[in-house]
C-alpha cells in the first residue's frame, strides 16, 4: 500500500521546550509509523527574525539532535536541512508568480509580526514566508501537514497556490490539508496568559534538555495564585501535572484545588520530580548523539530528497515552458 505523504518543519530559532514537544515533535514521532514522512529543519524560514550568524549552525545541529532524541528514526522518516535543497527557494520564486500580493498582506502572522513597525522596517522575507512554505509542501506532493492552529491560514494559502498553478499550467500539485492533533497549548511559567515560546526567555520555558537542577529552579519560580487553583498560573501547573504525573497524583491535586487547599510547595515539588523523570530519557539520548551522526543523517536526507525534487522541478519547468 502506498503511504500518504506528510511533511513538516521546525525553525532553528532556539532550544525546544515542552510546548514544542507536545504541540509538534511528539506527534511527528507517532506519524512516522503510518505515513511516508519528511521532517525538515526550516533554516531559511528562521532568517526573518533577528539572529546571530555565529549561532545559526549550532542551532541547526541542536534541533537535529532534538529530532533524534525525541524518537524520529532516519530509517522510518526523512530528515533534512531546508537550505541543503536549493530547489525549495527556486520553486518559491516560480510560485510567487501565481499569487496575488493581497493574499500575503492578509496573513494573520504577517499582520501580527509587522504591526508594531512601519513597513520600511519589515523585511520582505516575512511577507514571502507563506510562499516558501507552499514550496516546501508542494514540492513533495504532501497530502497532510501536521500543524498547530496558528498555521491553518498558511496551509490554506498553499492549497490556493496549488490550485492557481494547476489552473494556469495544468495539473502539477496536490492540494494539501492541515492535520490537527490534540495539541495541548502549554503556557509560560512566568506569564501564564501567554503561550510558552522560545522567544519569551529561559525562565518562561522548560527546555527538553534542561538539567534536573534547572527544572527544579524554574518550577519553584513559576507563578501561582492564592490557593483556589483558578488562577492562570495554577491552572497551567495543574495542566502540567495532568500531562506528566500519574493519574492518581493528578486526582489528588485536583481534589486539593476543589477544596481550596492546594499546597503549591507540594505541587511544585511533585511536578519538578515528574518532569525530571519524564525528560530523563530525552536528556540522556541527546547527550549520546554526536555532531558526526547529525552530519550523516542530514547528508543521507539530502541525498534521498534530491531525487524527488529533481523530478518535481523538471515537471514544473516543463509546465511553465522553461525546460
Ligand atoms: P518562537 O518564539 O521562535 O516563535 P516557538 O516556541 O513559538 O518559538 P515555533 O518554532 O514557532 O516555536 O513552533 C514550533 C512548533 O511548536 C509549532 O508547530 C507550534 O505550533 C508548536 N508550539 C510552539 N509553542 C507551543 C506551546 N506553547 N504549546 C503547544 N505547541 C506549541
Ligand atoms: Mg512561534
Amino acid at each position: 500500500m502506498i503511504k500518504e505523504i506528510i511533511l513538516s518543519g521546525i525553525r532553528p530559532t532556539g532550544r525546544l521546550h515542552i510546548g514544542n514537544y507536545f504541540g509538534a515533535l511528539k506527534n511527528f514521532v507517532n506519524l512516522q509509523k503510518d505515513y511516508q514522512c519528511f521532517f525538515f529543519i526550516a533554516d531559511l524560514h528562521s532568517l526573518n527574525e533577528s539572529f546571530d550568524p555565529k549561532e545559526k549552525h549550532q542551532q541547526i545541529v541542536n534541533l537535529a539532535k532534538d529530532y533524534l532524541a525525541a524518537g524520529l528514526d532516519p530509517k522510518k522518516c526523512t530528515i533534512f536541512l531546508q537550505s541543503d535543497i536549493p530547489q525549495h527557494a527556486e520553486l518559491s520564486v516560480i510560485l510567487g508568480s501565481v499569487v496575488p500580493v493581497a493574499y500575503l498582506f492578509r496573513m494573520t502572522q504577517f499582520k501580527e509580526k509587522s504591526s508594531d513597525r512601519a513597513l520600511d522596517k519589515v523585511n520582505a522575507g516575512l511577507l514571502y514566508y507563506p510562499i516558501l512554505m507552499a514550496a516546501d509542501i508542494l514540492m513533495y506532493d504532501a497530502a497532510k501537514i501536521p500543524v498547530g492552529l496558528d498555521q491553518t491560514q498558511h496551509v490554506e494559502l498553499a492549497r490556493d497556490v496549488a490550485r492557481f498553478f494547476n489552473n494556469k499550467y495544468g495539473q502539477t500539485f496536490i492540494e494539501p490539508k492541515p492535520l490537527y492533533t490534540d495539541n495541548p497549548k502549554i503556557m509560560s511559567l512566568l506569564e501564564p496568559a501567554k503561550k510558552m515560546s522560545k522567544s519569551l526567555g529561559d525562565n518562561h520555558c522548560i527546555y527538553l534538555d534542561d538539567e534536573p537542577e534547572v527544572i527544579k529552579k524554574k518550577i519553584s519560580k513559576a507563578v501561582t495564585d492564592t490557593g483556589d487553583g483558578k488562577g492562570l498560573g495554577a491552572k497551567n501547573l495543574l495542566n502540567l501535572i495532568a500531562i506528566f504525573s500519574e493519574p492518581k497524583i493528578n486526582q489528588q491535586f485536583l481534589t486539593q484545588a476543589k477544596n481550596k487547599e492546594l499546597k503549591y510547595s507540594e505541587l511544585k515539588e511533585q511536578l519538578a520530580t515528574d518532569l525530571i523523570n519524564y525528560l530523563s530519557d530525552f536528556r540522556e539520548n541527546k547527550k549520546k548523539i554526536t555532531n558526526q551522526q547529525i552530519k550523516k543523517v542530514l547528508a543521507d536526507g539530502q541525498k534521498k530528497v534530491e531525487k524527488i525534487v529533481t523530478a518535481k522541478m523538471a515537471t514544473v519547468k516543463k509546465r511553465i515552458g522553461i525546460a
